[in-house]
């Protein structure tokens, strides 16, 4: 109740923060009077502007950009409806709906265009505008091209996030080769609750999400699932380096490739997944490279397969093949080349001959445990069922949206 009284105050007092630009003047007397932006986060972006002149202005627009990468320099330009006058107060929402929503921390520049009957036009300076989440009162903690953003817990909760950060991206780096090129921004919400409702889409399972390419993740994690906010994170935070490194307009990173490097950073297969795995390999029911290529299957036991092979993929090239090959593959991809090209191109197969090599290997580590399905099958639904509560902590990661992170 507390939070929620505070909350309301703070997004008040948001309303009424006033973020000026310059203001500016014509020769003619064309004036810029008064500009803000409110943030209303995360549904919308309020822009006002008031402007005078001596004869009547005719014509209004909003420019901004998105700080975010992307391989063209966009600028949205926004015709503002008005009447014309002499004087004019205009108010423009951008409705986060419209284009998706931007996550918590990132920042957009906008400017106005104001031109009178006389064709006189001004612009004005651009402004920096920040889309926080004001609900909470921030704390952060930077180290390296990492910053960590919390509000509940101490800061021992949030130094050893930073550990497990800077962990994982050691981790990654010799595994692969990848690195952060680009600074990252980790928001850390108390729980999955909280993570939701900073969402535009929320999904009711989303339990961390990587918004690639305005360098920002945020994920749902109390002081208390401390071991599996490290797994998260790592994971998460690998797409953030591997999107960064392999982005190109052309083409997308299968996802088994994408997972599983995101899986594989997080550390050894746990006990869910590698049960999957064990009764799929004594079934003859593992899914192919080429499905696995694929945004996967939302059914929760296929979706947990499907992440346990990716990890198994990406486990069998590290292993077999090495770091530098992995750094090739993840370059060749940057090209923006076919699947089976770039395969064929770092190690000489195709996904087809990927998925038999891997099919021994896989086949030859899991049999040697000489568990039989009937055995496994137990553990698995045991994995699956019992943590009714904790269901979307626990699974959150299994089923992300693709959409957050591919699209944007
Ligand atoms: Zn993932």
């Amino acid at each position: 109740m507390i939070k929620k009284t505070s909350r309301l105050v703070l997004v008040f007092c948001l309303l009424l923060t006033v973020l000026s630009p310059s203001l500016v003047q014509a020769k003619t007397g064309l004036t810029v009077l008064g500009s803000s932006a409110q943030v209303d986060f995360p549904s919308r972006l309020i822009f006002n502007m008031s402007a005078e002149s001596d004869v009547n202005i005719t014509d209004i627009r909003l420019c901004y950009t998105v700080d975010r990468v992307s391989f063209a320099h966009v600028t949205s330009e926004v015709y503002i409806e008005f009447v014309s006058n002499t004087t004019v107060d205009v108010s423009w929402t951008l409705e986060m709906v419209r284009i998706g929503g931007l996550p918590p921390g990132s920042s957009m520049e906008y400017w106005w265009i104001v031109e009178d009957i006389k064709g006189e036009n001004i612009e004005t300076t651009p402004t920096q505008l920040q889309f926080d989440d004001t609900s909470y009162l921030w704390r952060s903690l930077t180290e390296g091209k990492v910053a960590i953003y919390w509000y509940e817990g101490e800061k021992s909760f949030a130094q050893e996030l930073m550990t497990a950060a800077q962990g994982a991206l050691a981790k990654l780096a010799d595994d692969t080769g990848a690195e952060l090129e680009r600074p990252a921004k980790l928001y850390i919400y108390a729980n999955s609750q909280d993570l939701r409702e900073a969402m535009i889409y929320p999904q009711e399972w989303t339990g961390g999400v990587a918004f690639t390419r305005y360098g920002i993740i945020a994920i749902g994690i109390a002081p208390n699932i401390l071991s599996w906010g490290k797994r998260a994170i790592a994971h998460e935070l690998t797409h953030l380096v591997i999107h960064q490194m392999t982005l190109n307009p052309y083409n997308d990173l299968p996802i088994w490739l994408d997972e599983g490097l995101a899986m594989y950073t997080e550390g050894v297969l746990t006990q869910e997944y590698t049960a999957c795995l064990d009764r799929a390999i004594a079934e003859n029911s593992l899914i192919s490279v080429r499905s696995l290529s694929s945004p996967f299957s939302a059914y929760t036991m296929e979706s947990l397969l499907s992440y346990a092979q990716s990890y198994s993929l990406v486990e069998f090239l590290i292993t077999n093949y090495g770091q530098d090959k992995m750094l090739e593959l993840l370059l060749t991809f940057k090209q923006g080349s076919s699947y089976d090209a770039a395969l064929e191109e770092v190690y000489g197969f195709d996904m087809d001959e990927l998925d038999a090599l891997w099919r021994d290997y896989v086949s030859d580590q899991y049999q040697s445990t000489g568990r039989t399905a009937a055995e496994m099958y137990p553990i698995l639904i045991g994995a699956v069922t019992a943590p009714t509560i904790d269901f979307p902590l626990m699974f959150g990661l299994s089923i992300e949206s693709w959409v957050w992170r591919r699209g944007w």
